[in-house]
């Protein structure tokens, strides 16, 4: 991920994102950082940048010239215009959420402003997006510019160790965390809870959940309320839980958010993809929920649990193709034995051509090239009598959480690769404490086999992924 901050005091960034997790994510060449001096592109012979208000008022004003000369020079060297964050107290706070779309991002480009802020013409001109870090006024936008940086950067794929660090902290899930304790197991007359010296991992994740839901109810009413909304409408979905696994698991891991919910109507949820759940108990009450829903669903992605709806959609949002699923979901808990023939690895985005040119059916170039970056496809490799390694097969997990992408190369098949490698990914899933499950399109006989075999619970057709 490439920043760019347009700024007066250059230095002041370089300093304050010198050092640590940030610094060391640059050296890896997972995130390049690249300060411009507005200073640099003034016409003023004395350097000067700003000037006075017209119509009066207290303090100067950054003039329209050098920020869009220096915006100029800098989006010149990027292939598609870069979305421009204009960070001011005037705009859309700052949190998690924000800094999760912003990670999404190839290039970023932060202006900085000073004085009373800049001459609005120039702002109209080229900002895409005002980010304000809280209400409270700053002298200048170096530290907003910093504390965004800081936040999005931990976001990008291979920036933490500990992968699943960012996906369990504060705010997902609407939750606070937990209160942590480290050595020594005695401090200052106080012990650390018993409950995490137990290595009952069970009784140590109830723990920490109750915590963490009194932390939240008393510190962030706000949050909280959330948080027991979505609480609300996964025990609703649980009531015919092998229609809703997807439903259930784009809510419990925080892949996804509400967008209208009626207990006698159904649920609309929005996945961070961009596809939409939709589960109601009639035409009507489904009806009902799209007229309500606070988003313009034009455009998207489906995935409706009642057949008779499909023609709503059709007309509603001019979707033309619905293809019936089967839903399968591994409840048992107890681990698969992966065989130790193959050897299963991430892929990373340099295997997007190859895995294309496999399969390209379902999913797009630059789809894949997401999944991939999102560190979301495994692949099986086996070595030739020539000692080469080959790609056999690979696997995935889409963005709403279903396992999918599945494909052995003909060469391989009937070798168990596709069984290993699913075995792999659900594995994976049951260590995070989630239930496993994909859809199986209609027809797909060989996938159907695969999960019947891997004890998987199939379903009838009960989805329709409408496009
Ligand atoms: N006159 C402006 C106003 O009342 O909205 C405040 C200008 S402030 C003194 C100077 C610069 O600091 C702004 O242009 C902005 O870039 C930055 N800044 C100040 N407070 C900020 C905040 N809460 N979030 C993001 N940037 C902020």
């Amino acid at each position: 991920m490439n920043f760019c901050v347009l700024t007066l005091f250059p230095h002041l960034i370089e300093a304050g994102l010198g050092e640590s997790i940030f610094a060391r994510a640059r050296q890896k060449g997972l995130i390049a950082l690249q300060t411009v001096d507005i200073r640099d592109y003034t016409s003023d012979p004395h350097r000067r940048v700003d000037d006075y208000t017209y119509g009066g008022g207290a303090g100067m004003l950054m003039q329209a010239q050098p920020v869009y000369d220096a915006w100029k020079e800098a989006v010149g060297s990027f292939e598609k215009k870069p979305r421009t964050i204009y960070v001011t107290p005037q705009g859309r706070v700052f949190d998690q959420k924000l800094a999760r779309n912003l990670a999404q991002e190839e290039n970023l480009v932060i202006l900085c402003g000073h004085y009373e802020g800049i001459d609005e013409r120039v702002l109209d001109e080229i900002v895409t997006d005002r980010i304000s870090i809280g209400d409270y006024v700053l002298t200048g936008g170096e530290l907003a510019a910093m504390v965004i940086m800081d936040a999005v950067a931990r976001l990008v794929p291979g920036v933490l160790h500990n992968e699943e660090s960012a996906q369990t902290e504060s705010f997902d899930n609407d939750l606070l965390e937990y209160p942590q304790y480290t050595r020594p197991e005695h401090w200052h007359d106080k012990e650390v809870p018993q409950v995490l010296l137990t290595g009952d991992h069970k009784k140590i994740s109830a723990w920490r959940l109750e915590q963490s839901k009194e932390r939240t109810r008393n510190v962030r009413p706000d949050l909280y309320a959330r948080y027991e909304e979505r609480q609300n409408v996964i025990a609703w979905l649980s009531r015919k839980k092998k229609h809703h696994i997807h439903m259930m698991e784009l809510l419990k891991r925080g892949l996804g958010e509400v967008l209208c919910f009626h207990p006698l109507d159904g649920a609309l949820l929005l996945e961070k993809g961009g596809a939409v759940m939709l589960t109601c108990t009639d035409t009507a009450a489904g009806e009902r929920l799209l007229d309500r829903c606070p988003v313009d669903l034009s455009g998207r992605l489906f995935c409706v649990c009642l057949r008779e709806i499909i023609p709503v959609l059709y007309e509603r949002y001019h979707l033309t193709e619905a293809r019936g699923c089967y839903q399968a979901y591994y409840t048992q808990g107890v681990p698969l034995t992966v065989p130790k023939d193959f050897n299963i690895r991430r892929l990373d985005v340099s295997f997007a051509e190859e895995i294309f040119a496999e399969y390209h059916e379902l999913v797009t170039l630059e789809e894949l090239k997401e999944r991939l970056k999102a560190r979301a496809m495994y692949g099986a490799f086996v070595t030739s009598e020539q000692g080469e390694e080959k790609l056999a097969g690979f696997i995935g997990t889409h963005s709403e959480g279903a396992l999918g992408m599945l494909q052995v190369r003909p060469q391989y098949r009937g070798h168990g690769i596709g069984a290993a490698l699913e075995s792999f990914l659900i594995n994976q899933a049951l260590t995070r404490g989630e239930i496993p499950f994909g859809h199986i399109f209609e027809g797909n006989e060989a996938s159907l086999r695969l999960q019947k075999k891997l004890k998987l619970n199939v379903t009838d057709v009960v989805l329709w992924w409408v496009s």
